[in-house]
């Protein structure tokens, strides 16, 4: 399997076009990221780039994904799971200390007008 993949005048979009049909060939469905880099010669970039606009089903893809931003895992968005569940705590958190932070100064701003 030789791709031209370096090729100037090869758009992306070929690129992909190509490497889905090859992917949709019974075995390699299950190829992961590692393998298509070795066996296609695609850059992994634009594996991860592909995967996180969502272009390889996770249905018939199962193996292909791009490093979560914060972390690394695998996954198929910008970030993965987990950290998402833990930047949504950290949020919340932030949520909540900025509420009681206003709660004092709205306190502190009734003291002063009192006065
Ligand atoms: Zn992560």
């Amino acid at each position: 399997m030789e791709f031209q993949f370096n090729k100037l005048d090869v758009r992306e979009e070929e690129i992909f076009a190509e490497l889905h049909h090859y992917l949709l060939r019974k075995n390699n469905r299950y190829l992961t990221n590692d393998e298509i880099v070795e066996k296609t010669g695609v850059a992994p970039q634009l594996l991860y780039k592909w995967a996180k606009q969502g272009k390889f089903k996770a249905t018939i893809f199962p193996n292909i994904g791009a490093p979560c931003e914060r972390c690394g895992t695998l996954t198929r968005t910008r970030i993965c799971h987990h950290c998402a569940t833990n930047l949504t705590q950290t949020l919340e958190k932030e949520a909540r200390d900025k509420e009681w932070f206003e709660q004092i100064q709205a306190k502190r701003k009734h003291t002063y007008h009192r006065k």
